[in-house]
This record gives C-alpha cells, structure tokens and sequence, in this order.
C-alpha cells in the first residue's frame, strides 16, 4: 500500500519538541537511569476517595449506560454553577450558562471550529498552551502569538499587535494563572482585557484551568468576576488540576450563552458528552470541603519551596510561582531552553521541558513541574549542584 498522504492541517503542525525529550528520556531509561520526572504537568497525587466511591456507585446504575445529553446533566452543570457561586460570587445560570466539557481541552480544541472562518485569526499567548494554536489551525485560522515576557509580568501587550491583524481577529485566548510561566493576573489585566475585546470584536477565551493550584493563601479570580465580561466572553474550568483528576476528562466552560450555544453545537456533531457516572463524581468534587483542595494546596507548596530555594541557592534565575504547580526558570548563561534540558536530562537524569517547546518567546527558559514527592525535588537539587558546580 502506498504512504497515506496526510492533510496539510497535520503536516503544518509545529514540530513537536517534546517528542525529541521523549527519545532521550527512553534512552536514559533503557541504560537504568533513575529519571526524576519534572517534565509533565499531570499530578502524581491520587483523586480524592470520596470521588472514587462515588464513581464507583454511579457505574453500577444502568441509567449511567446510555448516551449521556450533549450539554451535560442539568445536575452537574448545577454544581458548577454553584460552585462558582461560593468560591468566586458569581452567578451563572447552570441551563445555559454553563457547558460541560471532556476535559477542557476538548473545549478549547473545539472552539475554534465555531468561530474560525478561514484566514481569520486568533491571537494566541507564546509561550502557552500548544492547544490554542493546533485548534486554530485545525479551523483553517491563522496564529497571532502575543510574546509574554518577564518585563511585562508575562502579560501580553496589545498595544503592539498590528492593525492588519486585529482586523482579521475574532478569538482571544488567555491563561491565568499561566501555564507555563505560572504568571498570574488581576482585575487590571482583565479590565484591559475586556475593554480591548470591545473595541475590536473579540471573543474572550479565558484559559482557568489552575484557578486552584494556589499559594500562601492568595486565591486567583475568574474572568467571570469582572463586569462586562459575560457579554465578551467564556472561560474554561477544569476538575483535573484542581482535584487530581486528569485521567478522569470532565470540565467545563462557563459564561456567554451564545458562544456556549455554538460551542455546543460542534460538540453535538462530533462528540456524545461525558459518561454520567463521571459526572456524578464530578458532582462529588465540587461538593467537597475546601480542607481537601487545601490538604493538596499544601503539599505543592512545601514542594515549591524545596524547588525554589534550591534553585535559587544554585544562582538560578528564577521567581517563587503565586499559582500552578510549575516553575519557570531561565538558563544559565550559555545554554539554549534545549541544551539545558538535554544536559539536566543527560548528567542529571532530570528531566524537563524546554520553554521553547511553548512558543518562540519560551526561549531562555525551562519549565519544572512539582508534580513528584519532596524527597525527589531535593534529589534533583542536589544533583543539580554536583553537576553545576
Ligand atoms: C492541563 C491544562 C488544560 C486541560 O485540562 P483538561 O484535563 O483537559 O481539563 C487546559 N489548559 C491548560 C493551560 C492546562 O495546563
């Protein structure tokens, strides 16, 4: 049979950094190496029991065994409404205000297909999330990357986006507190945010999927809290970060009925909703007591902590993160994002991601996720040490 010709949408992906951090990674492990893992953003902490117990009652019921409704039950989407309600004081009609979602990638991904003509354009965070700009290019759009730099708290400058472009803009995405840099952003940013979008007919896609993965008490806001932004805009939540439940794929995207509305209408086309019985969890979850999110809370910070001050010891440049569980640090002089993470991964056995694996403007960086126990962050460390003195 001859070679399958793939679609140009597939072939003009961007290549995929990561995979070259996975070739060596299997290498390092088929010679033994004793790989410390830093280099993925899925928590090593299991799903609460409670959740567990729940699912595990819900799959028994065979009205659980059918289709679930595109939209999500009423129920769940209920539950994030009210959810919402106590920990951010805003409130959301759950019947269309909210959507539930597989995961909220499966939300970002989809919704560019409701919203892209071809050649329209979607102004996308670099570094950031390599989902917002895959979907747009799987919807015949074109990326505008807005570089996020350190000088600007990792905020993107509007300012300095070309006329050209705003007026072949429609979609917006945003993301904080952000992956990777683990920058975090208050009502001023989002203020600007929905003024800009007003001004040049955007829709607002407001990434919260680490709203959660908080420290020292300081809790990020939504999007949703500020005035005017339901009628620019959605924003994206997810279970996965926040309750330890990225295998589990349910989350949910909040705000605008009308951009809700077709959203949903793409899914509806394509996908056949969440299994109830997860979204029954998902109910548990978001009915839990806040000491259990605070229980994992600390346990990321005390890792942060370790990290941190490690690093910061090794004359490292790098900051404390307020949310997330990453750490975004720059490289010593010298080194290239890839170079460094080869020669951590090489003589170190650590393995991280390359900030340019996030976009042109992730160059100079390294992202480290606290997603192993302490005693490894302080082996990585110490391994650090040896091997940068
Ligand atoms: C993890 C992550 C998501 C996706 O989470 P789901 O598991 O699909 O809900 C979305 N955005 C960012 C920035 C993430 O890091």
């Amino acid at each position: 049979m001859p070679k399958p010709k793939i679609a140009d949408r597939i072939k003009n992906l961007p290549p995929y950094l990561f995979a070259t951090i996975d070739q060596l990674k299997q290498k390092a492990l088929a010679k033994g190496a004793d790989l410390i893992n830093l280099g993925i953003g899925d928590p090593d902490l299991p799903t609460p029991d409670a959740i567990i117990r729940r699912l595990q009652r819900a799959a028994e019921n065979p009205k659980h065994h059918q289709y679930p409704s595109y939209e999500g039950m009423l129920t769940f989407r209920e539950a994030a409404a009210d959810w919402y309600r106590r920990r951010f004081g805003v409130r959301l009609d759950p019947k269309n205000e909210v959507l539930t979602l597989i995961g909220s990638k499966e939300g970002i991904g989809h919704l560019p297909l409701a919203f892209i003509n071809p050649d329209d354009v979607a102004l996308i965070p670099d570094p950031g999330y390599p989902v917002y700009h895959a979907a747009t290019l799987f919807a015949g759009g074109r990326s505008h990357f807005m570089p996020l730099k350190k000088e600007n708290h990792f905020l993107p400058e509007f300012d300095r986006i070309p006329n050209a472009v705003l007026k072949k803009a429609r979609l917006l995405f945003i993301n904080y507190p952000n992956n990777p840099t683990s920058a975090t952003a208050g009502k001023e940013f989002f203020k600007e945010v929905i003024r800009f979008a007003r001004r040049h007919k955007l829709i607002v896609c407001h990434d919260n999927a680490y709203s959660e993965v908080y420290f020292d008490g300081e809790r990020p806001m939504s999007f949703m809290e500020m005035d005017g932004a339901r009628e620019v805009g959605i924003e994206f939540h997810s279970l996965s970060k926040t309750f330890n439940m990225t295998g589990w794929r349910i989350g949910f995207a909040v705000g605008n009925a009308q951009i809700l509305a077709a959203l949903g209408k793409v899914k509806s086309n394509l996908d056949s909703g969440v299994f109830q019985a997860v979204q029954e969890a998902g109910i548990e979850a978001l009915n839990l007591k806040d000491s259990v999110t605070d229980e994992i809370r600390k346990v990321y910070q005390e890792r942060r902590d370790t990290l941190i001050s490690g690093l910061m010891g090794l004359g490292l440049s790098v900051e404390p993160p307020k949310a997330t569980f990453y750490v975004w640090v720059g490289v010593p002089k010298g080194y290239t994002a890839m170079k460094f993470t080869t020669h951590l991964l090489d003589r170190a056995g650590i393995v991280t991601t390359p900030g340019s694996g996030f976009g042109k403007a992730g160059q100079g960086y390294i992202r480290m996720a606290l997603t192993v126990p302490n005693e490894r962050l302080i082996e990585a460390v110490g391994r650090m040490e040896r091997l940068l003195s």
